[in-house]
């Protein structure tokens, strides 16, 4: 879940817990749950971290071969765990720093996208690709071959339920975003076996602040191919039991998807 700054102000109590991406388009349900964030606020529902998994890539196997472009260089790949530190975002972001992500009754979604990102990490890590790790806050001008902002979904509507992804409307490279898109979205799918949900793609998710590189500073290059992907609603209980409990699985589906991109669009080969 993504929102804007332009939506920041006049959301930022509910922004704090909720992915505003989907329930800006809830309607009613957005009501109920900005009373259930009130309450959470308020001290009647707790709050509880989720309890991460030690995991540690230096425990896999040994380092592969390099997973080259044609050229000979690596391939590198952004994964962006959403949230993920925003009280360290930079001052051109500081309206951002409280949109901490969504969060209900024992998860916090920065948590789940955290667990995920450095699985995929580890992952294309394991299949030769330089992948790094980063936080809400990219760094200045970013370039690689992919970048994938993960994020976990929220709305009023316990009963939706599925993942989508988005790139940016006013991206330079639309095609190289697309193919992105359709290569993750095909194995997220099959690993997961979640629907896609594109009827709650938003303008916040269109314009996120990771593919500003006309304003920004801190975005990626406008030559690296850049999506976000919502990988399920949290506020779902099955979509939320899947994420919490099967993060491998998750992973996989993201990671495969890259890989695909990759091979198939930039003629990479292992
Ligand atoms: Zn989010």
């Amino acid at each position: 879940m993504f929102a804007t700054s332009e939506f920041g102000r006049a959301f930022a109590r509910v922004g704090n817990l909720l992915c505003l991406s989907t329930v800006l388009r809830a309607g009613a349900a957005a009501a109920a749950m900005a009373a259930l964030s009130a309450s959470i606020l308020s001290g009647s529902v707790s709050i509880v971290s989720t309890q991460e998994t030690v995991f540690d890539p230096a425990s896999e196997a040994a380092a592969p071969a390099p997973l080259v472009k044609a050229d000979g260089a690596p391939f590198r790949v952004g994964i962006q765990a959403g949230h993920w530190k925003t009280n360290e975002l930079p001052s051109e972001l500081a309206s951002l720093r409280t949109a901490t992500g969504a969060a209900g009754l024992g998860w916090r979604e920065v948590d789940i996208n955290l667990v995920v990102a450095r699985r995929v990490v580890a992952l294309l890590g394991q299949s030769g690709v330089q992948a790094d790790l980063l936080p809400a806050t990219v760094p200045e001008g970013y370039k690689a071959d992919a970048f994938v902002a993960l994020h976990g979904d929220a709305n009023g509507n316990t009963a939706a339920s599925g993942y989508k992804a988005a790139r940016a409307t006013a991206s330079r490279i639309p095609e190289e975003d697309d193919a992105l898109v359709q290569a993750v979205k095909a194995a997220y799918q099959a690993a997961t076996g979640l629907t896609d949900h594109p009827q709650t793609i938003t303008q916040n998710m269109r314009a996120y602040y990771a593919f500003n590189n006309r304003r920004l500073t801190h975005a990626v290059d406008p030559n690296t191919p850049a999506i976000i992907l919502e990988m399920g609603f949290l506020t779902n209980r099955s979509n939320r039991t899947l994420l919490m409990q099967q993060p491998d699985l998750v992973a996989k589906g993201v990671a495969e998807g890259i890989l695909k991109y990759l091979h198939e669009t930039r003629d990479g080969m292992a």
